[in-house]
This record gives C-alpha cells, structure tokens and sequence, in this order.
C-alpha cells in the first residue's frame, strides 16, 4: 500500500503525514499554545519573551500516524539538551536486564558491533562496554556527547539519517544490534530516519527500538507525554507499515512498563530468513484493532478526555489551596512543561519544585516560571503536599521521599487523574 516511490517522490509540506504525505484534515487533541519541554530559563530571562509553539496532535486518516507538526527542527531542539538519563534510577535498571537480555538472545560477543541512536549519556551502552562488546553512540546533543566520551564510549555528535548511515557502513560500522530508545519520535524526517536504519543493519542483524505505546497513553491519558520533541506517536500497527514500506518486518513485540507503557520492538531486513514473526506480534495486532485503531472515531474521543482530566487536576489543587495548605513539586521533566502550562499551574498553586539534576538547579521552568531547587528544599520548608510531576516514577519518588510523613505531608500524582497518596 504504501510504496517506496510513494514515499520518496511526494514531496513533504508541514501540513501533509510525515509518513505517507496525505494531508491531515483530523484532530486528536489540541492542547494550546506550549513553550520547549526541555528548556529551563535562568533568573536573568524571565522578564523576556518567550517562544511558544502549537501543541496540536493530528492522526492520519490513511495511515493512522498521530503526529504534530513541525515548529521547531531537532536542530534547535536537541543540539544543548538537559535530558541526562543516568539521573534516572528506573531508566539504568531497564538499560541493565534490557544489556543481559539481548546479549544473550542474540549471542553477541567481543565480535559484534553494537550501535545505539539517541545514546544519551551512555546510561546503556556503558553496559555493552563493561561485558567488552564494541559499542558506538550517537548523541546529537553535543554537551551529553561529551559526558559519553569522558565515561569511555565512543559518541558520534551527529543526528542520524541516510547520511551519516552510509558513512558509518562504508567505514565498517555495520550493526549487529541497532537500537534506539525514545528516539523514533523525536524524529522529523521519518523516512530517511528509517531508510539509515535499513542502510547500517548487517544482514542478519538486529534493531530494537522502545517509544510510548499510544494505545497506553490514551488509556492512560498520558497527554503530557506530548510535547514539541515528540513529532509522532506510534501504535503497533503504524509502525508496521512505516518499516515494512522500507524493507524492515517487526518479528518480535514487547510491553513494557517503562515512560508510562513503551512497546519494544524487534526487526530485522524482511529478506533475512533467520528470523521468523512470533505469535505475540500478531496478538498485539489483533488487539489494537479491536481496540479501534483502525478507525478514525477512535481518536477523536481523545480530545474530551484530556480537558475533562484537566479540570479534575484544577479541581483539587483549587480545593487544596482553599484549605490553606502549601503545595510544592518533585521533578521537572518535559512533560511537567506540558502539564503545567495546559492546566495554567503557576506560583499560584505551586511554590517550587525540585529536580535531582544539578543542571537544573537554580532555574525555572519555562512558561510556567516555578523556581527548580535541590530536592532538599522539601525538608526544610515541609510543605503539606508534593505534586509527583513525573507520575511514571510515583513508586520509586514516593519511596525516595517517605520521610515527608513524618510531618504529615501527601503526594498528589495527576495522570492518569488526579489523586491523593497518603
Ligand atoms: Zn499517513
């Protein structure tokens, strides 16, 4: 259905699918006007204007990709990026048992050649490399780059395409295992993104990739997973066709817990007999399809039910503040930036939030203009609630804050709705 003529010679414009060029004509949901996720401004720029940029998700009637348009290039995006995932226990322990799965899986050794896009600060390679499997990274944020390299793994500060694919195989940088954790939607240009991937795969090599599952977010009403750097948000059988229309075929399918419900996906060349399609690709299949992905009607409940998740979240905090109480944050991650400035949560219900990275610290975040402190503000100034902004890793922050009880405070956690926590 969808060739790779089709692909290559419609020409792209920003109000047409990334992937198969129709043009958009349905809403999934609007969530206004947004400023960057990532951006902290210092005390020095809050008197300044501030970039905002439409925050309005489509979904594709022929291809059913939910996608936003692109405001804002990766270039601007990612090029000085705050995101350093070692900061995040839950994300190192999945890089972990993920390293002792797939080495044994797929028998790598010190043979093999291990590539990873999007590799951050080598929170994952870093295991590759303890086990002596050659490992490259390729981060475009070139200050997390850098923090790779000192640590001892080999980082490209390139964004990933055709281009810098055909480089690497022609230097004999072929992969036996190609992966890439939350960065199929941070891409714009999907397409060639994808093509690299097929160009630098070996022939019996292996891609991994984790995103959020969109059928977990809209169950979960995960809106604030939606933000500037996310450009497209995938089911299983969307993705499907993007890789299949690019030689690739998902032979196996994993849900896992992590960002709120990520799908781990496995592909290899659709011309390499060695791998055939498990049963649980084709039960996950079936099931978004019954679950309605296939059809438009499914999406357009969507909208509703983020303002209404809105309004429960203000609700509360508007009863809690009447009562007279302080309420503070704990985190500052790209979602909050959604959060917040879709709900209009300012100073007026939060005082302050804090963030175990440093780099954060002694900013604000941006819109919004909540003051980032060190989590040990919370202790000093024993505040009656902590409103959990990144709600994925409620278990692992409310066991990291126990001590809060000893004064009485409660957690509030507000996806999938608002909720108190003793
Ligand atoms: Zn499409």
């Amino acid at each position: 259905m969808f060739g790779r003529e089709l692909i290559e010679e419609a020409p792209a414009n920003s109000t047409s699918c990334r992937f198969c060029r129709s043009m958009l004509h349905y809403t999934f949901v609007d969530l206004g006007m947004s400023p960057l996720c990532e951006n902290y401004l210092s005390a020095d720029q809050l008197n300044q204007m501030e970039p905002f940029y439409p925050l309005h998700v489509y979904v594709c009637e022929q291809c059913f990709l939910v996608q936003l348009e692109e405001h804002v290039s990766p270039e601007k995006i990612f090029t000085e990026y705050a995101y350093f995932s070692s900061y995040i226990g839950a994300l190192l322990q999945n890089a972990k048992s993920y390293t002792d799965m797939i080495v044994e899986r797929f028998n790598l050794d010190r043979k093999s050649q291990v590539v990873e896009i999007a590799s951050n600060d080598g929170y994952l390679l870093q295991y590759f490399v303890q086990k002596g499997i050659p490992a490259i990274g390729i981060e475009p944020a070139a200050n997390i780059a850098e923090v790779a390299i000192k640590k001892g793994i080999p980082t490209i500060a390139k964004f990933f395409g055709k281009k810098l694919a055909q480089e690497m195989a022609s230097d004999s940088k072929k992969a036996d295992l190609l992966l890439g954790n939350n960065v199929l939607s941070q891409v714009p240009n999907l397409n060639d993104f994808i093509a690299g991937m097929k160009i630098l795969l070996k022939q019996e090599g292996v891609i991994t990739m984790e995103f959020p599952h969109l059928v977990r977010l809209i169950e979960r009403n995960e809106f604030d997973t939606i933000y500037h750097e996310h450009y497209s948000y995938f089911s299983l059988i969307s993705v499907e066709k993007i890789f299949a229309a690019h030689g690739l075929t998902i032979f196996d399918v994993e849900e896992i817990p992590i960002h709120g419900g990520s799908l781990r996906i496995y592909a290899g060349h659709s011309d390499d007999a060695s791998k055939s399609v498990v049963p649980r690709v084709v039960e996950l299949r079936q099931r978004e399809e019954v679950a309605g992905i296939t059809k438009l009607e499914y999406y357009f409940a969507f909208d509703e039910q983020v303002k209404e998740t809105k309004r429960k979240l203000l609700e509360l905090l508007i009863k809690t503040k009447r009562d007279g109480k302080t309420i503070v944050g704990y985190g500052a991650p790209g979602k909050a930036t959604t959060l917040l400035n879709y709900c209009g949560i300012r100073k007026d219900f939060i005082d302050y939030t804090v963030d175990r990275n440093p780099y954060k610290h002694g900013k604000f975040t941006a819109g919004t203009h909540i003051p980032i402190f060190h989590p040990d503000k919370i202790r000093e100034t024993k505040p009656d609630f902590v409103l959990i902004l990144p709600w994925n890793l409620k278990d692992e922050i409310m066991t990291q804050l126990d001590y809060v009880k000893e004064w009485g405070c409660k957690f509030i956690v507000p996806i999938p709705e608002a909720k108190i926590y003793p």
